[in-house]
């Protein structure tokens, strides 16, 4: 679709390789964590577009009480981990909400007239440093197809 990879010099379709995960951090009440979402060629896997993600949470309730409960306490250190690597999925959205006609059917949207959208997402383990687990939470962010930064 109009991308020319300049590793193999042809127009391409894209592909999108597995994410790259930092390790989630834990900031007072906020899990955050980066991941990059990259875009390739079909062809070569040369890179073409990159979405450098930044996903935000805040604790659970499990962790937020035992936080609460062991107030300046070195040896509770609240810890994130990833669960599994984060997925990427795309999708359509219409840009407006369909709305039903006269006879109270909605239509689906042709696709020219929705956004392409990319997403990235997963699920967090938390742990406490004493041992203790504390459950978990899902991350995700997501961004317009066009919103790639160009990397040729
Ligand atoms: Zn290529
Ligand atoms: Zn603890």
């Amino acid at each position: 679709m109009g991308n020319r990879c300049p590793d193999c010099n042809k127009f391409v379709s894209l592909d999108v390789a597995e994410p790259e995960a930092e390790q989630p951090e834990v900031n007072g009440d906020d899990v955050s964590v980066d991941v990059r979402v990259v875009q390739i060629c079909a062809e070569c896997n040369g890179e073409i577009k990159e979405w450098n993600a930044t996903l935000e949470e805040v604790l659970n309730d499990e962790a937020t009480i035992h936080k609460e409960e062991n107030p300046d306490d070195d040896k509770h250190v609240i810890e994130a981990e990833w669960q599994q690597d984060p997925e990427v999925e795309d999708f359509y959205r219409p840009r407006e909400e369909p709305k039903p006609n006269k006879k109270g059917v909605i239509k689906p949207v042709p696709l020219r007239f929705q956004t392409h959208y990319y997403k990235v997402s997963g699920a967090i383990d938390l742990s406490c440093s004493c041992g203790k687990s504390l459950g978990s939470i899902q991350v995700e962010s997501e961004i317009e197809s066009s919103s790639f930064d160009d990397l040729t």
